[in-house]
């Protein structure tokens, strides 16, 4: 098979194959191909990651941060060198054309990679003095081992914003990709010891959510950073929190997006699509909510429906192909049951709505207008191309309408207002929240969602502090007075 690794996990630094796991098919959504079998990993290789990675931390955490940080630039290199070839794994994994591959996957990876080697240096505790010549300093240490989750989305990325900050902290890491898509953290898992990782600081194991759930309940682990969906994250938090274990978790979204009567009508047209539509919707920050203020409605939908009909779907693998088939045909129906709910709940189909025939995995890019609260399109996370616009009056309604979710992942706004798009942004209940434009997730800021859609942040200098803990030192330099 063209993709098959050499073997299902990596562990210690070497591939591990035990073929008593439950197979794993792994298809590209293109053509319905199988490009590689795999297998689930069984108690005994669960046991060998997580010892693995017991074992190779210790000394991990005792080198110095520039060392770890070298290894680390090393491997962004070396990511970045392997773009093309990279890419070309991920859209047979994901589906994802290869034009976004190219810029989206590895080398978002990469950018992890290089920032995170970048700070493994000057990650410090601090000195605090006290009276009398006493202090207090405090040490940065490593939490141990770290559990990463992955969804099926952005499987390179994912592998590497959880795998960088673990391993500059000086943490090892078992991690478990979704079961959809499996192959590219084994490449991550490869490079990292090519750039000169010590074996057993990141290992990779296949699997299920059983496999999942056998790693966050086991002692060893400190930390488990998941992303996946709401109903997920809310049995690995619940697993997690009975041994008191650290937590990322990257969850769902319905996030609003909120397009005044004075925006700039190109740009929020493009925000939308890129909000939408790309990685064929399949993007967990997605405005899948566009409030489109009443005076505006029919040129932005006109315009939008023009610019849809420009997307070119196909074969991932041409370049010149924008929009790609869904990661699988469950995830296929998923949407189209959607489309279903949405004509049958009164929204109004504006475009696409059809599944494209052929062995591949497509739908048409589809929009719903007059889209009411109420709706299930307008509540429920969808997870493919189906945008729903909404109307609204006034600045007042639209807040508390994008808000009235449980979500908190993202948020935007577009308008030439700039004060009002400032009082907007200061009342989104989210986490992350665009300013006329839409999902940009650079690694040098927090990227992280608040109520239903997560704990915790990824990226920047915040996700140190989730990767690592403080021990406060108190120092007398005195004699100790006791009462008696
Ligand atoms: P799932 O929640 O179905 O799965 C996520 C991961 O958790 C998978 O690897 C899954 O394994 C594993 N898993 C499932 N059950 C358990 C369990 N009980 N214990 C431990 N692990 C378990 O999500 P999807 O893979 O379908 O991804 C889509 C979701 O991810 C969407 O809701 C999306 O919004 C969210 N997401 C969030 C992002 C963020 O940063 N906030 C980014 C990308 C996606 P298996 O696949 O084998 O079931």
């Amino acid at each position: 098979m063209k993709f098959q690794p050499k073997a299902s996990h990596f562990i210690n630094g070497e591939y591990v194959e035990d073929t008593n796991g439950a197979p794993i098919d792994v298809i590209f959504p293109a053509t319905g191909e199988i490009i590689a079998r795999l297998h689930s990993a069984t108690a005994e290789v669960i046991e060998q990651a997580l010892n693995s990675a017991k074992v190779a931390q210790r000394e991990w955490a005792a080198l110095s941060g520039t060392e770890r940080g070298r290894v680390l630039r090393r491997a962004a290199d070396i990511m970045r060198e392997r773009n093309r070839e990279l890419s070309i794994l991920e859209t047979h994994d994901t589906g994802k054309p290869l034009q976004e591959t190219l810029v989206a996957d590895a080398t978002s990876g990469a950018d992890a990679l290089e920032y995170f080697g970048g700070l493994a240096a000057s990650l410090t505790g601090e000195h605090i003095p006290l009276g009398g010549g006493d202090f207090v300093y405090t040490i940065r240490e490593a939490l141990g081992v770290c559990v990463g989750i992955g969804a099926w989305n952005y499987p390179t990325q994912i592998a590497c914003w959880k795998g960088a900050p673990a391993l500059a902290c000086g943490n090892a890491m078992v991690f478990k990709p979704s079961e959809t898509t499996p192959l590219s953290a084994l490449k991550v898992a490869e490079l990292l010891i090519e750039a000169g990782a010590p074996k057993g600081i990141y290992n990779v194991v296949q699997g299920y959510g059983d496999v999942g759930a056998s790693l966050v309940t086991d002692p060893r682990v400190a930390k488990v950073s998941l992303t996946g969906s709401v109903p997920t994250g809310r049995k690995v938090y619940a697993a997690a929190a009975a041994d008191m274990k650290h937590v990322t978790m990257e969850l769902g979204g319905k996030s609003p997006m909120i397009v005044f009567g004075d925006a700039d009508i190109e740009n929020a047209v493009s925000g939308a699509i890129l909000g939408n539509f790309y990685s064929s919707g399949q993007v967990c920050s997605n405005g899948t909510r566009v409030f489109v203020q009443k005076g505006i409605k029919d040129q932005f939908l006109a315009r939008l429906c023009e610019r849809l009909a420009a997307a070119k779907i196909g074969d991932p693998l041409d370049e010149s192909v924008t929009f790609g088939p869904m990661v699988s045909e469950n995830q296929m129906k998923i949407a189209l049951s959607y489309v279903d709910k949405g004509k049958a709940e009164g929204a109004q189909l504006v475009y696409g709505g059809d599944r494209i025939e052929g062995d591949g995995f497509y739908m048409q890019p589809t929009v719903f207008a007059d889209v009411t609260d109420d709706m299930a399109i307008a509540r429920e996370e969808i997870f493919g191309p189906v945008m729903s616009v909404l109307d609204f009056d006034t600045e007042e309604e639209v807040l508390a309408r994008a808000n009235d979710t449980e979500f908190g992942l993202a948020a935007g706004v577009f308008t030439n207002d700039l004060t009002r798009a400032h009082r907007i942004v200061a009342g989104f209940e989210a986490g992350t929240c665009y300013i006329n434009t839409y999902n940009l997730a650079p690694v040098e800021a927090p990227f992280g969602g608040s109520k239903m859609s997560g704990v915790g942040r990824e990226n920047s200098k915040l996700a140190i502090n989730h990767f690592s803990e403080m021990k406060t030192v108190y120092v007398s330099m005195n004699d100790v007075e006791a009462p008696y």
